[in-house]
């Protein structure tokens, strides 16, 4: 190459026009460079395996779905098969990859196994430029894996929730504590999370603190839903993390029993998780009690809608604590610490111990507690103001982009 320029180069010297059609010609290479590899743009893949991802994920998708210089591959891992492919429909979306239905294993390392091995296939034969996963579900952590196997560039979105102990919630709080080790791009969801991350010496450079983008959802449908009327007669709840199986699924449905007999015009309206760990000790106590309504998983409108309804929310979930502020619901959480201080610091969040006499007077007293001002989403909003998504795809396109037109 060096040899043929220098061989032509006192020619071209002496011929301005030639020099002229050469310099031409080079600008030409290099613009039809530039569009094939337009018209190849960085793919993402983003995958989900339960309803909270798909929540949290759906601004995302939609974004990266219609953009304009990225490519995305949206893939359902088959965790939750059903349960992804609902919520997403709620949110006019389809997966470009469904994954098998994850085998009933015996173990959670087996599903583990079973699902990386599934991710590294779908991303050795992608060879996406990023992988993006969200929250601590055994999909993300297996995401996680299977990115750090192919060498993708893995971008963890809800980065830096922490308890204090590394087997409380268990598997979750081990499993976002490791995809932090694989991740080189942290979207933290608040302050308390980007230290959580600086405390454990993830670079400062690859954390951004955007917010959370299950606010972003709940602001979008918040907007478009017409307010929920308060009945005050309504107690939500639901169960499903695995330190409130078996037992203390007992301990919760007798608080609730002997909260519908010290308040006989309550009705409870219990959204049943599909987990028979938990639905069956439900299903049992609880199924013969005329306040009672069991029902299937509600869609995330409809649930939305009864929990800013609602006298009350007795949930152990995560996504509920970063909802129930700012519906101006109180939440009693069934569990002995949170990853998300931030709600209980609004006043509208409490942890209650699992014995149900600690439940059945926690939820008397918020039933007759004097009325709050519901939290704005706004810039001082606990778990961000509603524009994660803006951020993280600025991030995104700063990453991808200037890489694939450096
Ligand atoms: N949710 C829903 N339908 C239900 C119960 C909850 O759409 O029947 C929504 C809720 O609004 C929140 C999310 O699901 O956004 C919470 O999911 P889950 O409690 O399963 O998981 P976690 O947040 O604990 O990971």
């Amino acid at each position: 190459m060096l040899s043929s320029a220098r061989k032509w180069w006192p020619l071209l010297a002496r011929d301005p026009d030639a020099m002229q059609r050469v310099l031409a010609r080079s600008r030409s290479v290099a613009s039809s460079f530039e569009k094939g590899r337009a018209c190849s743009p960085p793919v993402i893949v983003i995958v989900a395996g339960t309803r909270p991802e798909c929540i949290k994920l759906s601004p995302l998708v939609r974004r990266l779905a219609s953009h304009d210089r990225l490519r995305l591959v949206l893939v359902n891992s088959g965790q939750h098969c059903l349960a992804v492919r609902r919520t997403f429909a709620e949110f006019d979306i389809r997966c470009d990859i469904e994954l098998a239905e994850i085998p009933q294993f015996d173990w959670l390392g087996a599903s583990h196994d079973h699902l990386r091995v599934e991710l590294r296939a779908v991303l050795d034969r992608i060879k996406p430029a990023m992988l993006i996963v969200q929250g601590d579900t055994l999909t993300a952590y297996s995401g996680a894996r299977a990115a750090h196997d192919t060498s993708t560039v893995l971008a963890h979105v809800e980065a830096g929730l922490r308890t204090d102990t590394i087997s409380d919630p268990f598997p979750e709080e081990w499993f976002r504590r490791r995809i932090a080790r694989y991740a080189s791009i942290h979207f933290s969801p608040s302050a308390s999370a980007t230290r959580n991350l600086l405390a454990e010496e993830v670079d400062a450079g690859s954390i951004h603190q955007v917010g959370n983008t299950g606010v972003d959802s709940l602001r979008m449908l918040l907007a478009e839903m017409r307010p929920a009327a308060r009945t005050r007669d309504t107690v939500l709840v639901t169960l499903h993390r695995r330190e409130n199986h078996d037992r203390n699924a007992g301990i919760v449905c007798d608080a609730l029993i002997a909260l519908t007999v010290a308040r006989p015009n309550l009705r409870v309206l219990f959204p049943i998780h599909p987990n028979p760990r938990v639905s069956a000790t439900i299903r049992r106590r609880l199924e013969a009690h005329p306040a009672f309504d069991l029902v299937a998983p509600m869609s995330y409108r409809d649930f939305v809608f009864q929990a800013a309804a609602a006298a009350l929310i007795i949930s152990d979930s995560g996504g509920v604590q970063e909802e129930a502020p700012h519906l101006g619901t109180h939440l009693l959480v069934p569990r002995c610490n949170t990853e998300r201080p931030e709600g209980i610091e609004t006043g509208w969040v409490k942890l209650v111990r699992a014995d149900s006499n600690a439940i059945l007077e926690a939820a008397l007293e918020k039933l007759s507690a004097p009325t709050m001002r519901p939290v704005p989403i706004d810039a001082h909003a606990p778990f961000g103001d509603g524009n994660a998504t803006d951020r993280i795809v600025y991030v995104v396109e700063q990453t991808l982009l200037q890489q694939a037109y450096a």
